[in-house]
């Protein structure tokens, strides 16, 4: 959480269900939510940061 603030390089793994493959997701610019895109199918992921549900390290895309 709080050691996230000053991480140029902070990613969230991700488990992409559409294609079965890891990846990353990068913080935003902001800060404010995590992109990326499935390695394989490149289909566009966002994970907000904050409020509820969201401080899992790994996340199922659908
Ligand atoms: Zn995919």
């Amino acid at each position: 959480m709080a050691e996230d603030n000053d991480s140029k390089r902070a990613f969230l793994g991700i488990w992409f269900e559409c294609c079965n493959t890891y990846g990353r997701l990068y913080k935003n610019a902001a800060g404010t939510m995590y992109t990326g895109r499935c390695p394989r199918c490149l289909r566009p992921v966002t994970v907000r940061i904050g409020g509820s549900g969201t401080n899992r390290r790994f996340f199922r895309g659908r």
